[in-house]
């Protein structure tokens, strides 16, 4: 067995630079069913549901959900002192409404599924102000309807938070590792929540089955949605401003270097496909995913994508980095990375924690666990060497309740204090 496959098996944090990736993503991204108009389109959506998005979560100013970037200087001279690069953060964990990076693709899909419906009846055109459909006619003809997800957690808070603003009746499967926090405030928005004993994948063939026997329902597939992948798609068109903002122009030898988290691959897929679109060969994608469940790295490496499942290879996908949690990778994502991600990396829980306290400590931002997992990227993909801009993609941690995250940061001192002994 190669050195690699051993350490995976073991669970020891690896790299995997992905030698498939192709350098100049164009050719390729002509072959497939979507395209630029496809992220263009969810962008114009997304601005047509701009004021109702404002009426409804007033936090969101414009209603239009974005996150901060931001330069991490503190974080950068503790941890990486001598890298090459410049060290940023895209703050998905601070996004309103889900309070997680699942603001993109959920959200824009209850968008999508609700314009369609609306336009099928005859109740809602493009051009109308889309502030019609809080009012009570609409909200009560979408109460006919559900709005159904499985979830390790954060889908679901998208989802439910979402189609309940919206009037409809919602219904999210959690998985076992969801967090009880993420459950009780789904049910104090008015959403049910049905637990399961298995995981992700189980609770999503649950609810896909659920679906199929119901009419007037609507079941968001994590596993297969071009929706929630166009929707995330579109962080690479928002992100432009920030780049201007700190007269960022990347090229090919000073490229963007995400680091994106990744369970099912929706999210770090559709932000890969965006930003291979806009920024071609001046941009590399990284994915991390626990030790436990390296389902996107395995199916890639394997071949076997959507087949793939973790416990096949002794790998029992318990982690406390619950978004990550994803035994089986999405079988439409995972063949398309193959050829637009350029390498996937795995880490601990223990090294998340004390990162989320790092974090704190140096930046005073907070995330949940799963969100540090970014951060590990630039020292395992050994980038510290590599010129250009180091862009962190932080994911949940805004709804965090405190008492929870003290415990999280109390963990993380801990680890941290004893690594320095
Ligand atoms: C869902 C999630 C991810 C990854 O998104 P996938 O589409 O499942 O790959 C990363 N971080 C957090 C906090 C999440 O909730």
């Amino acid at each position: 067995m190669n050195k690699l496959m051993d350490d995976i098996l073991n669970k020891r944090p690896v790299f995997f630079c992905n030698e498939k990736c192709v350098e100049n993503p164009e050719a390729y991204l002509k072959t497939l069913d979507i395209g630029i108009e496809n992220i263009n389109d969810a962008e114009r959506r997304m601005l047509r549901f701009a004021p109702l998005i404002a009426k409804l979560f007033p936090k969101t100013d414009d209603g239009v959900i974005e996150s901060p970037f931001k330069q991490i200087s503190g974080m950068k001279k503790l941890l990486f002192p001598n890298m090459k690069g410049s060290l940023y953060m895209k703050m998905d964990s601070h996004l309103e409404v889900a309070g997680s990076i699942k603001a993109r693709g959920g959200i824009y899909e209850v968008m999508k599924v609700t314009e369609d419906l609306l336009i099928k009846n005859d109740m809602l055109s493009k051009d109308e102000d889309y502030t019609k459909i809080s009012e009570s006619k609409i909200k009560d003809f979408l109460a006919g309807y559900t709005m159904s997800v499985a979830s390790t957690g954060n889908l679901g808070l998208s989802i439910g938070i979402m189609s309940a603003a919206l009037g409809y009746k919602a219904r999210v499967h959690m998985s076992r590792d969801a967090k009880q926090w993420k459950k009780d405030r789904l049910a104090e928005n008015g959403v049910a929540v049905i637990e399961h004993a298995g995981d992700f994948t189980y609770a999503a063939m649950m609810a896909r089955q659920e679906a199929e026997k119901e009419d007037a329902i609507h079941f968001v597939d994590d596993e297969r949605s071009i929706n929630l992948f166009v929707g995330y798609s579109v962080a690479a068109m928002r992100i432009k401003n920030d780049l201007t903002a700190n007269n960022i122009t990347p090229t090919k030898s000073k490229p963007l270097h995400l680091y994106l988290p990744c369970g099912v691959g929706g999210a770090p897929g559709g932000i890969t496909f965006g930003f291979k679109h806009v920024f071609g060969s001046s941009v590399k994608c990284y994915f991390a995913e626990p030790v436990t469940s390296p389902s996107m790295l395995l199916s890639v490496m394997t071949e076997k994508y959507g087949d793939l499942n973790v416990n096949d290879y002794g790998l029992d996908n318990i982690t406390d980095l619950d978004g990550l949690a994803v035994a089986s990778p999405s079988d439409f994502v995972s063949p398309m990375m193959k050829y637009l991600c350029d390498g996937f990396y795995t880490v601990r829980d223990d090294d998340m924690f004390r990162l989320l306290y790092i974090l704190k400590e140096t930046e005073n931002i907070k995330i949940e666990p799963s969100a540090a997992a970014g951060i590990s990227g630039l020292e395992i993909t050994e980038n510290t060497d590599s010129d250009g801009y180091h862009i962190v993609w932080t994911t949940g941690g805004l709804f965090v309740p405190d008492t929870i995250y003290d415990k999280m940061h109390a963990r993380g001192k801990t680890l941290y204090e004893n690594s320095r002994n």
